[in-house]
Formats: C-alpha cells, structure tokens, sequence
C-alpha cells in the first residue's frame, strides 16, 4: 500500500522534472559518488544490507546511468544499471533518500537481414546496422573456424539475433542465434543450441574459451543469477557468480592463462584477485583468506597455477569461493564457460540440434533469396523510463 502511494508520488512528480543520461566514471567508488552528489551514506550504504553492499561493488565504469532531478535541481532518482537485469534505484524517500534493486524493464526483439559483402564483414555490417554490437558478436562467432580474409567480393552473410531495447533504444550486446558467412562461395554457419553453446553445422562445438574450475573437489553452493526475486526478503537479487563451498585454505586456481588486474581487499567481496584473460573474459576470485605469496598486479599467471586460499573475509557467512566471470566487462554465467573438454552431443541432444537448426536454415535461406536488409528500428524518443510503468510492474509481481 505503502508502494502504491510512493507510484502516485512519482507519476505526479515527474511533470516540470528532468531526467539526464550520465556515464559511470572509471574506477569511481559508489562511496565517493554519493559524495559528489550529496546523497547520504547512511541510508545508501552503511544502512542497506550485506548482499546491497556487494551490488554496489558491481557497478560497471561506463555503464548509462540516469538522474531525474526535479525543478528545484534536487535528485529525486538514480538509476544504475548493474547487468542486463537488474538495476540500482535510489529514490527519495520523504525527507531522505532509499535504496533499492529493480528490475530493467526491456524489449525484446528478434532480427535478422542479410547482405553481400563489399568491401569485409566487419565493414559492411556496420554500414548495414550501425552497430559496433552487432558487428562483434558475428566477427567473435566465426573468428576461430573461418578465414575471412579469404573473402571475395560477392559473398554474402546473413544473420538472427535477438536485440534488447530500453527506451527504443537498443541496450546491450545482441545475441547471436544462427549466421552464415560465404567464404569464396563456400557456405559456413554456426547455431547457438538451446544448451547456450555454439555448434557448427555438424553439431560440432565452435571451439570456445575454456576454463577450469578454481577449486578442486568441491560442491556448488550457489549458482549464477542476474536477477532472482527473494519471496521472503520481498527484494530482487543478483548473485553475479557461483559460490563453492570449500574448507578454509583450500587451494584457488587460476581458471585460465592471464594477468592479474587487481589483488587486494575489498569491502564487499574480501580479499579479492581478478584475473584478465584473452578474448574480453576476466575472473574474480573473492573471500580469499590470503594470498599466494608473490601474488601482486601484471603478474602473468597460468591455468591451475595456485593464487590464493579459501576463506572468509568481506561480506560473507563462511569459507567459500566465490567465483565471478565477466565478457567485456558483462557478468556470466561461469558454468557455461567452465568446461574441462570441448563437449559432445549426445544422439538425442544431436536430433533436438537438428531440429532447431532445420529452423534456423530455413530463416537464413529465405533472408538470402528476399535479400532482406536490416531494418532500423525508430527510437521512441527521449522519453522517461523512470516512469510509473517502471514501478507498477514492480508493484504487481
Ligand atoms: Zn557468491
């Protein structure tokens, strides 16, 4: 009820208010934010609970926040988004401010168009869409299995993916589902399975990066989430990692081949250690009781190379690993990526892939002979988002 009255409060307010778009700084501390702004610590961090204090060490440099403030210049709200799910919203709250976490609203829409090559794919496609996005998911998706140098002109491409759209706008990265790329007249395609991974035509898996686990002989205690309602705490949740469970001292491995990026303490996530790998994908290692001695920022270190120990320090109930990995800076699902040999359909997994990509044939095949051209979506504006839409959906779920 008490909701409800805050939702009029808004939807009233937001008549004579303004909204602006700002840019995340790089390296910037939700502490020292709410500083620059004058919002009150005591309510936005000291106050809100452990897993709200980890959100805020998720906030991404870079990432599109928005401020509404009303006709007397004062913040009335903050969005900030912490993943494609879920977003930071403070609002003001009488006479202070309060924090919360809610969840993105966005379309989702399917695309698809084909073109003939002209002068390379990364070119054309960005001539085509304007999309650095959409260039990088079709660059990434072949760039291990085909040659593109090997191209000649009048090939030609074609491609699904599924696009978000906040405001009209698109946000974030697309999602590959199926493309198909010419090289010299031969055809090449990739498909992703509803298993997340990418086969070729074959059902064969696209080689992909490949991690180990961080810990040896231990169980998963929690798993991966952008945005999970808690029915009990009424609160929308992110756990941006998985969680083993794992005796005090126990071993933390390098996943992968990289250089570490940061090894130090942190409030929230504890002695911490982020691994940068090739490719975009970094890993985070938190909690650690210690450090391997030695271990310090620009090392270079390898897969299974021992870099800290299990333990329990930052925000955190008992000794486990909590293992996060992001893709250009995005959180993932490590399980997807965490695999100690390239994987193998079974027969009945292999009849289900064919299934989905007779479908996705079909599409690519009839978007090559209508010759369809991408089509660009018209933004609706610089409309409010921060709106009485946003709040009701909360409301009713
Ligand atoms: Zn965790």
């Amino acid at each position: 009820m008490m909701r409800f009255f805050i939702l009029l409060f808004f939807s009233t307010i937001l008549f004579g208010s303004e909204v602006k778009d700002f840019k995340w700084e790089d390296g910037m501390p939700y502490s020292v934010f709410l500083e620059k702004y004058n919002l009150p610590t005591k309510e936005l961090l000291t106050d809100i609970d452990d897993d709200d204090k980890k959100l805020v060490e998720e906030i991404r440099a870079g990432v599109n926040c928005q401020m509404l403030r009303g006709t007397d210049n004062k913040i009335e709200q903050v969005l900030i988004p912490l993943n494609d799910e879920l977003q930071i919203h403070i609002y003001q709250d009488e006479d202070t401010y309060s924090f919360e976490a809610i969840p993105i609203i966005y379309d989702l829409k399917t695309e698809a168009f084909s073109l003939k090559i002209n002068a390379n794919p990364s070119v054309d496609i960005l001539n085509e869409t304007g999309s650095i996005g959409i260039v990088s998911v079709f660059i990434n998706a072949f760039k291990k299995s085909v040659n593109f140098t090997a191209i000649q002109k009048s090939d030609r491409l074609a491609m699904i993916y599924e696009q978000k759209y906040r405001l009209g706008r698109p946000f974030s990265m697309p999602t590959l589902n199926a493309a198909m790329v010419e090289i010299n007249g031969e055809r090449h395609f990739i498909y992703l399975n509803s298993d997340g991974v990418y086969y070729n035509e074959k059902g064969a898996q696209i080689e992909s990066f490949l991690l180990v686990n961080p810990v040896a002989n231990t169980r998963i205690s929690s798993t991966f989430t952008l945005r999970r309602y808690h029915p009990i705490l009424k609160k929308y949740r992110a756990h941006l990692g998985i969680d083993y469970a794992a005796r005090t001292g126990t071993p933390i491995m390098a996943a992968g081949d990289g250089k570490i990026v940061f090894a130090s303490t942190t409030n929230g996530y504890g002695n911490l250690i982020k691994i940068q790998h090739a490719d975009g994908f970094l890993t985070l290692y938190a909690h650690q009781k210690s450090f391997r001695p030695g271990i310090k920022v620009g090392l270079k270190v390898s897969k299974n190379q021992v870099i800290g120990y299990v333990g329990s320090t930052g925000l955190s109930t008992g000794p486990h690993l909590h293992f996060g990995l992001y893709k250009d800076n995005q959180a993932i699902d490590p399980l997807k990526v965490v695999q100690v040999t390239i994987k193998k359909l079974s027969d009945k997994e292999k009849n289900e892939f064919l299934k989905l990509r007779k479908k996705y044939d079909d599409t690519i095949l009839s978007h090559i002979q209508n010759n369809t051209k991408f089509v660009k979506l018209n933004e609706t504006g610089n409309s409010c988002f921060i709106n009485n839409k946003t709040q009701e959906k909360i409301a009713a779920s």
